[in-house]
């Protein structure tokens, strides 16, 4: 199996040949075509599988570049993977033209702000920070049909859960799921049980 073998758009596989992504990986093999579909997933899988094309490339493909809101939003529980994942986006969508915000803290409010009132297509950032755009309504997130939680254990760990329940809880109900985690801790299960309809569960 080849990227070229998936019904994704001559953009993206232009932009996969780029960085040589040729063969997928196991995760994206399991993640792409179960995304392709809009259908909500639970991964298990380490970092370093390759989890964040497995969600960045059936976004990419999905995401409507006329709409001007954001479609996708991307959780984190840290900054340094929320750069790491906006510049991931970035490369996957730069034929596509795709504009990636990252939002996290120590790092100045009013500039996210102006960022986010031009055209924007996908959001990542960390709860805190996430949550305070949405508390000023600098973020509107109505458009939002896409929703991925990287690293949920490490949420969990770090205390963020609660913080990324209220996040889902202003997000349309109408979207697609997908949830990362190394482990599953009864935290995580309440969580998926709450907020994801039929998960597929892959564990790679
Ligand atoms: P991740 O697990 O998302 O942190 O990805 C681990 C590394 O694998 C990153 O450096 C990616 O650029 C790389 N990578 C992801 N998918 C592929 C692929 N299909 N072929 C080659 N390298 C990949």
């Amino acid at each position: 199996m080849q990227f070229k073998d998936y019904q994704l758009s001559n953009t993206l596989i232009k932009a996969l040949d780029l960085l040589h992504f040729n063969t997928p990986t196991k995760v994206q093999q399991a993640i792409i075509p179960l995304a392709l579909e809009g259908k909500d997933v639970i991964v298990k899988s380490q970092t370093g599988s390759g989890k964040t094309a497995a969600f960045a490339i059936p976004i990419c493909e999905r995401i409507n570049w006329d709409e001007n809101k954001p479609q996708a939003l991307i959780l984190t529980p840290t900054r340094e993977l929320a750069m790491q994942v906006k510049e991931d986006f970035f490369n996957i969508g730069r034929f596509k033209r795709m504009k990636v915000m990252a939002l996290y803290g120590k790092s100045p409010f009013h500039i996210q702000q102006k960022g986010l009132k031009q055209k924007t297509h996908i959001v990542v950032g960390t709860p805190g920070r996430v949550q305070d755009h949405l508390d000023k309504g600098t973020f509107i997130t109505d458009e939002i049909r896409y929703l991925v939680i990287d690293e949920a254990d490490e949420m969990l760990r770090m205390g963020f859960i609660d913080q990324v329940e209220n996040i889902i809880k202003t997000l349309p109900k109408e979207r697609v799921t997908m949830l990362f985690s190394a482990t599953m801790k009864p935290h995580i299960e309440k969580l998926c049980e709450s907020y994801m309809i039929n998960p597929v569960t892959v564990e790679i």
